[in-house]
């Protein structure tokens, strides 16, 4: 078993480490395999990263291990509570490098509700309507009732980045025009689920705020498969976060051969980036279709759903002005999608400067949803949140102009 290394490539990093990783680790060093245990629920569920505090260890194992490890979680740079409940951290990966983790809290807010970042900074929340993608039906907010329990309910979905920029440049991605850094380490995506769990805490009955986990941020989780399924084994293990499969949901624009391992590896929650309801289109918007086109695509998908946590998988559908957001391609795409289980993710295209593209109007988005809930469909559009830290989805990377140095600049702005 490849033990995963810390960055520096001298002491591992047990923070990257799935448990069955870790308890091969500690016979490695000669001690019994119920210490990973341990230590794992102390990194994943208590958050700490002082094996000092570790206190139901033998001192002497408390001070063995830090000459063997790390526990290295990537630096945090700032935390932003949004007056929407949305909070956002930026994290440095190394070398100028900054990726953004963004909580999108789940239903309403409790009117008053008080958000506090960690760097002292309040809102007060306004009772606001909540977020559309919380694609659990069940635990879908009531329009205009206010649970009691839900008061202390105050949870969330965590949307974290798996690459630093992307190789699959999408036409209308900001993180495709930033062209492909580096793959993040297994520590470096679980590190943002762990910092966010430790900046967000628990609900008084002792439940996790963060009650999903979408890979929708910077990055294609398929292009770097083994770290990604790394970090998901720690978010699914009960000993780290307990999350159930149906919880954590992976994104990806179709990268075919590695949603056919998926399935077989990991089968988590499923979304797809369509966008384009033909390959002439979708060749242009998702380069990736011209490797893997859709019926190849659709194919792998159906065979995916018979392991899947679901029994649906949700497309994500770019609305671009007069680009692929007419009537004609409504149907287009219903008939594409035939009788394969699906529901219909519309998202408002977030702008960045220098794209050639403009977001589609209102009327046009409520066209659309209106051909495919005719068809049958069960259709979200995706709301904004966070616009006042500009912390929506698809728009992680941020807005610095040269692709070279984009999260460089970043990172010195926030310095600054
Ligand atoms: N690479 C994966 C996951 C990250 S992108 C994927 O493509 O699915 C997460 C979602 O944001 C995708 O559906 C992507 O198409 C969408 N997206 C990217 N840029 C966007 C933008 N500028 N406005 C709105 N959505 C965007
Ligand atoms: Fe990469 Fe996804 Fe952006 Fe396409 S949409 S460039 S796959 S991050």
């Amino acid at each position: 078993m490849a033990i995963p290394q810390s960055a520096k490539g001298d002491k591992p990093n047990l923070l990257g480490m799935t448990l069955p990783e870790m308890t091969a680790w500690f016979a490695a060093i000669g001690e019994k395999p119920f210490r990973a245990k341990q230590v794992f629920r102390w990194i994943h569920h208590f958050g700490v990263d002082d094996f000092a505090a570790m206190t139901d260890l033998a001192k002497s194992l408390r001070e063995k291990l830090p000459q063997f490890a790390v526990i290295a979680p990537p630096k945090l740079m700032t935390e932003q509570a949004s007056k929407d409940g949305t909070r956002k951290w930026l994290l440095d990966v190394g070398t100028g490098n900054g990726i953004e983790v963004v909580y999108i809290p789940e239903g309403d807010i409790p009117a008053g509700a008080k958000v506090k970042a960690t760097d002292g900074a309040e809102a007060k929340a306004e009772g606001e309507s909540g977020v559309v993608w919380a694609d659990d039906e069940s635990e879908a907010p009531v329009a205009g009732k206010q649970v009691p329990e839900r008061q202390t309910r105050y949870r969330g979905t965590l949307c974290i980045s798996s690459q630093v920029g992307c190789a699959l440049d999408c036409t209308f991605c900001s993180t495709g025009k930033q062209g492909f850094n580096r793959n993040l380490t297994g520590a470096e995506i679980i590190g943002q689920l762990w910092w966010a769990n430790r900046a967000m805490g628990r609900d008084p009955k002792g439940e996790r705020l963060i009650s999903n986990v979408v890979m929708m941020g910077m990055g294609e989780p398929l292009a770097n498969f083994d770290e990604v399924t790394r970090a998901m084994d720690i978010m699914l293990d009960d000993h780290g976060y307990g999350l159930s499969r149906r919880r954590v949901t992976l994104s990806t624009s179709g990268v075919v051969p590695n949603l056919k391992r998926l399935k077989e590896r990991c089968p988590v929650a499923l979304a797809v980036s369509l966008h384009a309801p033909n390959d002439k289109l979708r060749d242009v918007l998702v380069p990736i279709n011209q490797k893997y086109p859709l019926a190849e695509l659709l194919a792998t998908i159906r065979d995916y759903l018979e392991a899947a946590p679901r029994d649906f998988v949700t497309f994500e559908y770019v609305m671009l002005d007069g680009v692929n957001d007419s009537a004609q391609h409504a149907h287009e795409l219903v008939k594409l999608v035939g009788d394969l289980p699906c529901k219909f993710n519309l998202i408002p295209w977030n702008p960045f400067p220098g794209a050639p593209y403009g977001r589609s109007s209102n009327n046009a988005i409520h066209r659309f949803r209106g051909i495919l809930q005719a068809a049958g469909f069960v259709v979200t559009v995706r709301k904004t949140r966070g616009d006042d830290i500009d912390a929506a989805c698809g728009q992680l990377a941020g807005q610095v102009v040269d692709k070279s140095q984009r999260t460089t600049v970043r990172l010195k702005q926030v310095a600054a």
